[in-house]
């Protein structure tokens, strides 16, 4: 691996490796070491690396599509190439288990950023409405702030399309899971991306996020994270009326119908839960399922749960690895001691550490049943292998549920056609839904209703979010 001691932890600012004061601590949730240290950047070094994507703008804004999507399919190639180093790194990092490191953290910025490369050239960049020709342009500078939970996929999901539209960017990568975005810096730079286009500046939110969010030469912040750090981004970015966008948590609903086929339907949906050690801001995190049919799932729920090897991360046959760090592991753990306390019923799992795992941020996966919508655990976003099993009277009631968060990220419907799926999806408010398991599109727009943010990533929306529109009349 390269990360950890050399070069590729410092700050990548107009073309170059730079030094900055402070330091963070980098540590492998699996093993609590210390793998690395990076600078602890604020106001100074956003600002130099500002400037540069400032001065490095017009060149690339000008630079022929044709090169700018070359460009980008190089980096993808790159990401490719290096695939196993970049893996190994998320996993070090954050716990992810190796294989879905390598199947999921790495294989989804390679979808993502072939879907947006091959879009570009049938994009509309020009239109004519009337008399007008109207033009779309890269907003300019920007400022991109990503969470630890996919260190490179939420990444690329904002630099692809980005650098696609021409635009520069500067990143504040996670402080929490900081090595990747260093391999990543280190393949534009063999990609041939000119100095300036893309930069990274390690360090804090409060201190480099903030920075970034409220520099007067950013055109745009593109955010990714949860609702406390979008909503102060959107405060220090409102004094210079700039673009934002924020991708925030999630409170994901998968409303299994009377008639649907369980079995498909709590594998997948136990599966959706549990994804990345239930890190991930889609994930299905409450179970609605018709009373009559309540404990019939959760039996089949718990017999499935036992099929998620809590271990070692490098280890093959390990499906979850520990939280993404201690205080993580905190984090869902009172949430977990919360729900006992509220009256839901442990089906499975429960507070504590898993047998024989004292050492890391391990969890219990754990399942409850019996949750009422106004419990804790149904309202608010764990980020942990947490399933909450909720009964439901009618469909009706299903919906008012799924519809009773602050959040509207993604959910999901299984139901025994996909006409009666389709017609509970439209009326759950959140941004994406699966209906009977249907697959992740890397073109489809992605993004929350409600407090999971505004904007949409990925494919053509994603790429407008980077888009001036001018209309020049003739
Ligand atoms: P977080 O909000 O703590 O941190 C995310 C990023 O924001 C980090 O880089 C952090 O340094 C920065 N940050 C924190 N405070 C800031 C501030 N005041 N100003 C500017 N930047 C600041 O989130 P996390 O713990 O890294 O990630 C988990 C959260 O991310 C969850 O809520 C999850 O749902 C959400 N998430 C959402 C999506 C999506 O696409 N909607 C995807 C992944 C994760």
């Amino acid at each position: 691996m390269t990360t950890g001691t050399d070069t590729l932890t410092r700050h990548w600012i107009d073309g170059t490796w730079q030094e900055g004061p402070g330091s963070i601590a980098v540590v492998n949730p699996a093993t609590e070491e210390t793998i690395a240290e990076v600078p602890a950047g604020g106001a100074s070094e956003i600002d130099t690396a500002v400037v540069a994507a400032r001065h490095a703008f017009p060149a690339w804004a000008a630079t022929p599509l044709a090169d700018r999507v070359a460009t980008v399919l190089a980096i993808r190639e790159g990401i490719k190439a290096r695939s196993a180093e970049i893996a190994a790194s998320i996993t070090a990092e954050m716990g992810s288990p190796t294989k879905f490191a390598n199947s999921v953290q790495v294989g989804m910025p390679i979808a993502t950023s072939k879907g947006v490369a091959g879009l570009a050239e049938s994009f509309p960049w020009t239109e004519e409405i009337g008399n007008s020709l109207v033009v779309r342009e890269p907003i300019g500078v920007v400022g991109a702030v990503t969470p630890w939970n996919y260190p490179l996929h939420q990444v690329v999901a904002k630099v692809a399309p980005a650098l696609v539209a021409g635009c520069t960017i500067v990143l504040k990568p996670s402080e929490v899971a900081p090595l990747t975005a260093g391999i990543l810096a280190d393949i534009t730079r063999e990609a041939g991306l000119p100095g300036g286009v893309f930069n990274v500046v390690h360090g804090t939110g409060p201190d480099a996020g903030e920075a970034l969010a409220k520099h007067p030469l950013v055109d745009m912040v593109s955010f990714t994270g949860s609702v406390p750090a979008g909503r102060r981004v959107q405060e220090v970015a409102a004094a210079t009326v700039k673009r934002v966008a924020l991708e925030l948590g999630g409170k994901s609903a998968n409303i299994v119908l009377d008639d649907a086929d369980l079995t498909q339907a709590v594998k997948l949906g136990l599966g959706n839960c549990f994804i990345n050690g239930g890190q991930t801001c889609t994930a299905w995190t409450r179970l609605l399922v018709p009373e009559s049919l309540h404990d019939q799932v959760v039996e089949m729920a718990v017999e499935q749960s036992a099929k998620y090897t809590v271990g070692d991360p490098t280890e093959e046959s390990t499906r979850i690895g520990p939280m993404s760090s201690d205080r993580q592991r905190e984090r869902v753990e009172h949430y977990i001691t919360q729900g006992v306390e509220e009256g839901a019923e442990l089906a499975a799992g429960g507070p504590g550490r898993p047998e024989g795992l004292e050492r890391g941020a391990y969890v219990r996966p754990t399942i409850f049943s019996g949750v009422r919508p106004d419990m804790t655990i149904a309202q608010e976003e764990i980020f942990g292998p947490v399933l909450s099993v909720m009964p439901y009277a009618d469909e009706d009631e299903a919906v008012e549920i799924a519809n009773a968060t602050v959040y509207g990220l993604a959910g999901a419907v299984f139901a025994g056609s996909q006409e009666r799926g389709v017609e509970v999806a439209k009326r759950m408010r959140t941004g994406q839904v699966d209906v009977n398991g249907g697959a992740f599109n890397p073109l489809a727009p992605f993004g929350g209703y409600k407090q999971s943010g505004t904007g949409r990533e990925l494919g053509r929306y994603g790429l407008e979010e980077f888009l001036e529109v001018k209309s020049i009349q003739l």
